[in-house]
This record gives C-alpha cells, structure tokens and sequence, in this order.
C-alpha cells in the first residue's frame, strides 16, 4: 500500500465547473464580459454590497487597476504590511509608487493599526490593509485615519470572500478591494481575481481601464453610439470560459464555506491543548471579525520548532507549509528598505506555520493530522 500522503492544498470541484464551460463555449461568446462574467459580478454585488464588481484574471490584476484608479504617480507613497503576499506591493511599485512597509500585529498578522498614523508623510497616497486569513484588519480605525489624512484605503481581500468586519462584508468597506480567485482560496478559478468599488469617483473609469482603456463596456450598453480609446487601461478581464468555471463555484460559496470553517473549528479544538504546552500560539479572532475558514495557521516559538514541526508532519506523509517572507526582506526589496526593524513580520516570516486546509479533507484526516502534530517531540540542539 502507497504510504498515506495529505497535501497542503487540493482545489474543489464542484462538479458544475464543465458544464458550465461546455455552455459558455457553445453560446459562441467566450471573450469576458458576457453572461457568466455578468452573473458572477451580480451575485457579488448582490450578496456583499460592493457598488460594482468587475471580475479580473487575478487578485494581481484588480491590485494592479487599484494602483491606476487611485492615479498613483511616482514617489507617492503607499502603506503596506510587509508580511503579506508579493502582489500587494508590487501593484503599486509598477506605478512608481515608494512603498512603505507596516509591522503586523503581535497577536495576529495583520497590518498593527496603532503603528500606522506614525508612517503617513504629505506623500502618503494610500493604504493597503490585507485581511490575513481572512480575518478583518480594524477596519474603522483605518477608516478614520484615512478620512483624517485624505488617503485612499483599498483592501487587499485576497483572502478575504465572505468574511466580516463588526456585521459588514470585507471588500466593502475601503475605498476599493482586491480578491483572488487563485486556486489556493476558498473560491477558485484556477487564476481569477476581483476588483471591488465601494466609491462612486471611480466606477466610471474602472469598466474603462478594465477594458484597455476604451469605453467598450458603455458601448455595448448602448450608451454610447461609438467606442474607442480613451484613457489608460490593459486587458484586465478574463474570458467567458474562467467566469463559467467560477460560477459553478460561486452557486456552492455557502456549501463551501460552511465546511471550511467546521475543519477550521476541528483543528482548533483539537490542538488547543497541545499548544499551549508547546508554546505555540492558535490564530486569534477579535471581537470584531468573523473567520472564513481560509487557513489553519499556528505561530511557533522559534523557527528550529517550527521546521521541527514541518519535517515531523512531512516525515508522516502530511504537508504543512510556512507562508511569507517578509517583503522587506526580499532579494528585490532589501538594498531599497531604509524604515526600521520590523519584528513581527520578522516572527511570522520565521515562526508561522500551516497546516493542510481544503474542502475535501475528511474528519479522519484532521483527526490524523492532529494526532502526528500531538506526537511531535522537539530536539533540542
Ligand atoms: C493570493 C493573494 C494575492 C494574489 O492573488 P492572485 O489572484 O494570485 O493574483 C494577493 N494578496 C494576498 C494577500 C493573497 O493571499
């Protein structure tokens, strides 16, 4: 018998995903914008409250159309975490934007709201609070360091579909938002993405920079009597074929969520214990957010315990995985990086760890999964 294998990540097929495609192909339409484009944009809409949703072929994508519509020139500056993933910088270094690395928060990675007013010049343009695990930043404080400021708040939700901040959907509550639709997320199409607009200012010229920069999507509502080129833009809209494909996985978004978050809740449970003897700390959940079941994540006490524990989980067939490297730290970013330590990025970078999470993971395969984590024994050398 093959030795038993769990991976860190399986993407979930609802079983309507070819279906779907078979259609799209068929209808004869399958560039972007058409009927299933539209459908998921509604829903999205609908459900969260978003004023409009334009689907993208990445979360890099939508990040990429935040940086355009908040006009960012070169040495604005833009507040970002730096334990995060890559795309949430570099969206806005192609616009020439001076990137301004924040510390996450001693109890959960997120972006530390208290350190943040300390970081805004005259320069200051924007910032980008990233929900992490899908757990909300502290929304309202933010929200009213921006108003104080005159800055724009564009949240990256990448991980973030159907998760609150005290009652209020994620996505909705900054200026603009970016999800992901990459395999990896609770919601896939494989590549995919979303830019959310919550502020009437840039509805307008978002359908156009989406569109290459022409008033194509105005045109094909009949608002115009001819289209052509009328701003800056690229081709940020994905094809019909991706947009079926994800419909499939929006039509199960509360089937899919609900599983999430019960394995979430097993490993919780079943950790719980083990971890505090061990030194290790289980994510925390404020008050104020909701958990979308994204990620199982536990920081460890030292980055020799965390590796102890990858290898002892890999050695047993099951594939934890660290997550970021903090960006201020990157072979890209380092010679540039002129702010100060940033030791909770730091922490996570080298404590963080994750355990297998997706949909089709069986009760017995977390119960497994937490028992070879119970059996871990450090070595100390
Ligand atoms: C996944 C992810 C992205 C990038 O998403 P893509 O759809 O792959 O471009 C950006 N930011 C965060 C926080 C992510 O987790």
């Amino acid at each position: 018998m093959d030795s038993l294998k769990i991976p860190f990540n399986k993407p979930y097929l609802t079983g309507k995903e070819t279906q779907y495609i078979e259609l799209a192909v068929r209808s004869g339409k399958i560039s972007g914008n058409g009927r299933f484009t539209q459908k998921c944009q509604k829903y999205l809409e609908d459900k969260y409250g978003f004023k409009k949703a334009l689907l993208t072929t990445s979360c890099t994508d939508a990040l990429e159309m935040c940086a355009i519509l908040a006009d960012i020139k070169h040495g604005d500056e833009v507040i970002v975490p730096s334990y995060t993933f890559v795309s949430t910088a570099l969206a806005f270094v192609r616009q020439g934007a001076k990137i301004v690395f924040a510390d996450s928060r001693p109890d959960h990675p997120g972006i530390d709201e208290e350190k943040l007013e300390e970081l805004i010049t005259p320069r200051t343009k924007a910032i980008v609070p990233v929900h992490y695990a899908g757990v909300a930043c502290d929304m309202d404080k933010i929200m009213l360091l921006a108003d104080k400021y005159n800055l724009l708040v564009i949240e990256d939700a990448a991980q973030a579909i159907d998760s609150f901040y005290k009652g209020r959907p994620l996505g909705s509550i900054g200026h603009l938002a970016a999800f992901s639709f990459h395999e990896t997320k609770n919601i896939n199409s494989g590549e995919g993405g979303l830019l959310a607009i919550n502020d009437d200012r840039f509805i307008k010229r978002s359908e156009i920079i989406w569109e290459k920069g022409t008033n194509r999507a105005e045109f094909f509502r009949g608002e115009v009597n001819k289209y052509g080129w009328v701003d800056i833009g690229s081709s940020f809209l994905p094809s019909e074929i991706i947009a079926a494909y994800l419909w499939a996985q929006l039509e199960n978004l509360d089937e899919i969520q609900k599983r999430r978050i019960e394995i979430w809740h097993q490993y919780f449970k079943g950790l719980k214990n083990w971890a505090i003897k061990n030194g290790v700390k289980l994510p925390v959940i404020p008050d104020y957010a909701t958990n979308n079941g994204h990620m199982f994540y536990m920081v460890c006490k030292s980055a020799d315990q965390r590796n102890q524990i990858i290898s002892h989980l890999k050695k047993n067939g099951i594939y934890a995985v660290f997550h970021y490297l903090s960006l201020h730290k990157s072979n890209f970013y380092r010679s540039k990086y002129i702010g100060a330590d940033l030791i909770q990025a730091d922490n996570y970078s080298d404590c963080l760890l994750r355990l297998p999470f997706f949909f089709e993971l069986k009760d017995e395969e977390i119960e497994l999964i937490i028992n070879i984590t119970k059996d871990f024994h450090e070595k100390n050398n």
